[in-house]
């Protein structure tokens, strides 16, 4: 068995995941958490609640799934959301073409080439259907959207789609968003949420579904002023592949510190370099083993147009790399877009210290000239005239000056433009931020922490399965059992169990089987400590205290036991030390 089909075993056996939907035959993309899945999602979101946003001094916020179609125009989802599809021609099942191409040679990144390329490699490698067999050779890789499109509202002269990332969310608002951080940049907002997107082929459990949960994190700064506290992660090593290692025949992962990569230029952004240090620490707090894990940058033809530093923190399960988090830097791509689409001010009114007098060249065409010399491009000229003025104020030195206006040339007598330079006092500018995202799949990574945590081993001359889960993860912090239940141990037990609860755990309460067996349950779900009440306890006030991984046992006073897994959990004792 895999290691993915055993984690989906334990998934669903112990409730933490399953396909949804399966008395109709379920939907494929679709996945239900289950009790413990739930508990371990949120444990995962709280920690990076507390760590990116809390810790940061950022804000969160929580905006609609579902958002107008200019929304999208403006972020360019419509038109370019899209993955290759290739459709079987012998059964009809559709699959990504870049999948099949990297699934089927050693090319690991198919998703940066061409759609004709790929049919052609297709072709060459005579690649067949996984789903019948029937050769794919010469059938056409065509674009799909990925987005879910609906109705608001009764009819359909108002589409809205599924957001297919968070991130849109935030964007949109920045103006308003801006007002609430006193228009004072840097600022962050966060969101953590559910994103859509309709997958061609979902596959390999929570990896690639349909629907799911994104924290993404949107930092505003002024590019020219602000840099990130480097020093606080300097010394963070990171595990990364490079560019050029992918490229370099022989190239690997190399171990740098954030300090080391930023100065040598092997990250670009500092701000990503930041978040890099931030996160690959965060990465192991939630139970991501480091040995398992790197950061690998995109490569020129797979990055995003806008962006000019991306890394992925990827992980590996069975053999494959599977990326958990996009690190962006996205410029002023996103603010800029929606300004234009929306009209509004997507800027940040930036007030100097002292006001300042500038030079501004400014042009006031004499429309009276340009109209019959130009017709219908009159208006054009004037624009494009306006903007040389601000680019290039020195073209007017002459008595002509020409300009490019869609696509043609037109020459203008400079007195005809009115060109002059005004001395103005200025008491701040208008700044349009640069976002830099670390965006992150929560799916990914509680699949990733789970198979990661899955360990098995013999206790007793018995094969034993556990998850060692941090404790901060863990769905369950402790399980509380009565030895029997008779002779009052229950009412103890539950007692204990209560009043663990009052004290913030999160308890389980088992009477069922055997002993062994109850321990059992709890190592499988990656509970790291559990209570068993006896005979002794009723007389003397103590329990049995068992630690998962070890599975060693140390009896110890309830007075304080509350406090005892807090220490425990916290690091700040050892079970040894008890
Ligand atoms: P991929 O290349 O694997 O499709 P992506 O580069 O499109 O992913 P992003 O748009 O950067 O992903 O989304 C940010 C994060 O959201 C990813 O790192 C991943 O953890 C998560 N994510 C994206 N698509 C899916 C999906 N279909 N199922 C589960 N998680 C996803």
């Amino acid at each position: 068995m895999s290691e993915g089909e055993r984690l989906t075993e334990l998934a669903k056996r112990r409730g933490f995941y399953f396909p949804s939907a399966g008395a109709y035959g379920g939907a494929s993309g679709f996945w239900t958490y289950g009790p413990q899945g739930a508990a371990l999602k949120s444990n995962i979101e709280d920690a990076w609640r507390d760590r990116f946003v809390v810790r940061e001094g950022h804000q969160e916020i929580s905006a609609p799934d579902v958002m107008p179609e200019p929304v999208f125009e403006a972020s360019g989802h419509l038109a370019g959301f899209d993955d290759m599809i290739i459709e079987c021609p012998g059964c009809g099942a559709t699959h990504r073409a870049d999948h099949l191409v990297e699934d089927n040679t050693d090319i690991e990144e198919a998703e940066s080439l061409p759609n004709e390329e790929v049919m052609e490699i297709i072709a060459d490698h005579d690649i067949e259907c996984p789903s019948c067999g029937e050769s794919l050779g010469g059938v056409s890789v065509d674009n799909f959207n990925l987005m879910f499109e609906t109705n608001i509202g009764p009819g359909s002269s108002s589409p809205g789609y599924l957001r297919p990332e968070t991130a849109q969310g935030i964007f949109v608002e920045f103006p308003q968003l801006s007002e609430y951080a006193r228009n004072q940049l840097p600022f962050g907002v966060a969101q953590i949420g559910k994103a859509y997107r309709n997958e061609i082929s979902p596959r390999k459990s929570l990896v690639r579904v349909r629907e799911f949960t994104q924290a993404e994190l949107e930092h505003f700064v002024d590019p020219e002023e602000d840099e990130p506290p480097l020093e606080d992660v300097e010394d963070v090593i990171l595990p990364l592949y490079s560019g050029e290692s992918q490229q370099a025949d022989d190239g690997g992962v190399e171990e740098m510190t954030v300090g080391d990569a930023v100065a040598e230029g092997v990250i670009t952004s500092d701000w990503v370099a930041y978040y890099l240090g931030v996160a690959r620490d965060w990465y192991e707090r939630i139970g991501v083993d480091m040995d398992r894990f790197r950061f690998r940058q995109h490569l020129p033809g797979e990055l995003a147009h806008y962006a000019s530093d991306c890394w992925d923190a990827e992980t590996e399960i069975d053999g494959d790399w599977i990326e958990v988090t996009g690190f962006a830097y996205r410029g002023d791509y996103d603010l800029r877009k929606h300004a234009d689409h929306s009209g509004e001010d997507f800027t940040v009114f930036k007030q100097y210290d002292e006001p300042v007098t500038v030079s501004r060249p400014t042009v006031d065409p004499e429309m009276s000239y340009l109209g019959p010399e130009f017709g219908g491009d009159a208006q054009a000229v004037a624009d494009a005239l306006e903007a040389l003025a601000e680019r290039d104020p020195d073209s007017f030195e002459g008595s002509e000056v020409t300009v490019e206006a869609d696509g043609q040339s037109y020459t203008v007598p400079v007195e005809q433009t009115n060109f002059s330079v005004e001395e103005v006092t200025e008491n701040g500018e208008h700044v349009r931020p640069h976002i830099v995202e670390p965006s992150f799949g929560v799916g990914r990574l509680i699949y990733t922490v789970l198979a990661h945590a899955y360990t098995e081993d013999e206790v007793d001359g018995e094969e034993r399965t556990y998850l060692d889960l941090p404790p901060e993860q863990a769905p369950t912090t402790v399980g509380v059992f009565p030895l029997m239940d008779k002779d009052g141990m229950a009412e103890y037990a539950h007692d204990i169990a209560d009043a663990l609860r009052a004290a913030g755990h999160s308890v389980t309460y088992d009477d069922s089987g055997a002993i062994g067996r109850r321990y059992r349950r709890q190592d499988e779900v990656g509970t790291p400590y559990c209570v068993t009440v006896d005979y002794e306890s009723l007389e003397e006030d103590t329990v049995t205290l068992r630690e998962r991984d070890s599975t060693e046992q140390t009896r110890v006073s309830i007075d304080g036991l509350a406090e005892t897994l807090d220490r425990l959990a916290d690091g700040e004792t050892t079970f040894d030390a008890l």
